[in-house]
């Protein structure tokens, strides 16, 4: 095999069974590369005794013929993910030294089913973050480059930047990622990778950090969507352990893929025709949109007339979710803890702990969501925006009554940005690139991104297609479709 790091998930896999690779091979090919990646950061804990103990153990099984369905094949995980005895920090200070003792029940989900841990990924501080930026690791570089930008680095998007930028620069062939407001599918576009959020209850949120309860979702980060549909199919089930696990069966997403979408129903939402869209986003839009109807597929107007509240209602909603599960770090229990002088009692311990251990943007939603949740205003702020998250809601299952069987956005409101070029002084202008993506979340629904195209600059482009509850393998199936009709591979011009 010439080079190994070409596969992606589906043909590791067959190269594997086939016994063309050994899983330890591949291990140690993607260990080598992370080592020559270094820069990009996209790591923050390698596992190689791990991986290649793994690895050992599935080209162990994989020689018996009793192949697993992942088996020997090498992943990156998020760093939100619990992992048992090895460091998990959420991108954050305040996490320093902690061992999980348990293992979340997603990642078990993939070992159980034969895959290989490579490492711990980058991301934004607890996940709060569309550009990677806000880890108290550093930030994670996108190997893309602009076609005239020299050398300025680019940002993969966050908060899964790590695990964006580690599948686009080879450095795992898929990564697990989460997403509470856009965080799979926003890094998936801006580095021309796959990503895909499943409707919220699908994969269970046990042992995974969490940001926002009622909004976060794990999914697959690939190279493409076959890759996506056999990840996700290993992620997901039912778990006693989490009480808002849905109790389904998984179907086999990979058997859905026909790539037949005569039929079909594809809703194109007028109200995300935002004022100020690039005009290559607009015409990547309506590409996408024909494509599918040369596939078949009925193309119609529709109408999600409360769109516009989506992104203040998130703004409230997770940073409110975030003031209450983020009161676990005080010094006591986890992590970090602030070095005290004489006379400091358990409140400085607090304070100094809470001050040093979060970075600014975690703080500012910490202070944010405290607000919202606060006697007085309470009503005003967090309960308005519940009730908008319900008409938002509704607007979804209104448009899904009437026929529709996907609705087709774009996935970002423009591609990839440099590094440094989006800066802290207004958090605003970050929080926009949310305003495709946040309506997923608050609706609980399933949404993909997919890579179609490439800005003026060379970039990659994503187009997102959002589903039914519950139906998966549909989406799946339809993203499959664009994505043969796109035919379009998007690779970064200088491997790294
Ligand atoms: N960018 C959004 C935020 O900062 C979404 C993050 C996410 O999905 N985890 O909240």
């Amino acid at each position: 095999m010439s080079d190994l790091l070409s596969l992606d998930l589906a043909a590791a896999r067959d190269a594997l069974a086939k016994r063309e690779v050994s899983s330890t091979e591949l291990a140690d090919a993607y260990l080598q590369a992370m080592e020559a990646s270094e820069h990009l950061n996209c790591y923050v804990t390698t596992t190689a005794d791990k991986a290649r103990e793994m690895a050992g153990a599935a080209d162990a099984r994989l020689a018996t013929g009793d192949a697993l369905p992942l088996d020997g094949i090498p992943l990156g995980i998020k760093d939100l993910f619990c992992t048992q005895g090895v460091p998990t920090t959420a991108g954050s200070h305040i996490l320093d030294g902690f061992r999980p003792e348990y293992e979340s029940t997603v990642t078990s989900n993939l070992w159980r089913d034969g895959a290989v841990m490579l490492g711990k990924l980058n991301m934004d501080e607890f996940a709060m973050g569309s550009a990677n930026v806000t880890s108290y690791y550093g930030p994670v570089e996108s190997p893309w480059k602009r076609q005239d930008g020299g050398n300025s680095r680019l940002v993969p998007g966050g908060s899964s930047g790590g695990s964006a930028s580690a599948v686009a620069a080879r450095l795992a062939v898929a990564a697990t990622g989460t997403d509470t407001g856009g965080s799979i599918r926003q890094p998936a576009a801006f580095t021309g990778i796959t990503g895909i959020k499943p409707t919220y209850g699908r994969c269970s949120r046990w042992g995974i950090v969490a940001f926002a309860s009622s909004l976060d979702q794990a999914g697959p980060m690939t190279k493409d969507v076959r890759d996506a549909a056999i990840m996700l199919t290993s992620m997901c089930g039912h778990d006693p352990k989490d009480s808002t696990s849905a109790d389904l069966a998984v179907p086999d997403f990979e058997a859905a893929l026909t790539g037949d979408i005569k039929g079909k129903t594809i809703g194109i939402p007028k109200e995300y025709r935002m004022e100020g869209t690039p005009a290559e986003i607009e015409k990547l839009w309506s590409d996408g949109a024909d494509m599918l109807r040369d596939a078949g597929a009925k193309v119609v107007d529709i109408s999600l007339p409360h769109t516009k509240y989506a992104l203040p209602a998130y703004y409230v909603i997770a940073p409110a979710e975030a003031s209450s599960n983020l009161a676990r770090y005080d010094g006591v229990r986890f992590g970090h803890r602030a070095s005290l002088e004489a006379g400091d009692g358990i409140t400085e311990m607090y304070e100094k702990t809470r001050a040093e251990g979060f970075g600014h943007e975690v703080q500012r939603r910490v202070m944010v969501g405290t607000y919202v949740l606060s006697a007085g205003f309470y009503d005003a702020y967090y309960n308005r925006a519940r009730r908008v998250r319900a008409l938002i809601k509704r607007d979804f299952d209104q448009v899904f009554a009437d026929g529709v069987d996907a609705i087709l956005t774009p996935a970002t409101p423009s591609a990839a940005f440099g590094l440094g070029e989006m800066t802290d002084a207004d958090p605003i202008q970050m929080y926009l690139n949310d305003v495709f993506t946040v309506t997923v979340n608050l609706a609980g629904l399933p949404g993909i991104s997919v890579p179609t195209g490439l800005d003026s600059q060379g970039l990659p482009l994503g187009l997102q297609l959002i589903g039914r509850p519950w139906e998966e393998g549909d989406l799946l199936n339809i993203a499959y479709r664009l994505e043969q009709s796109v035919g379009f591979v998007a690779k970064p011009s200088k491997w790294w």
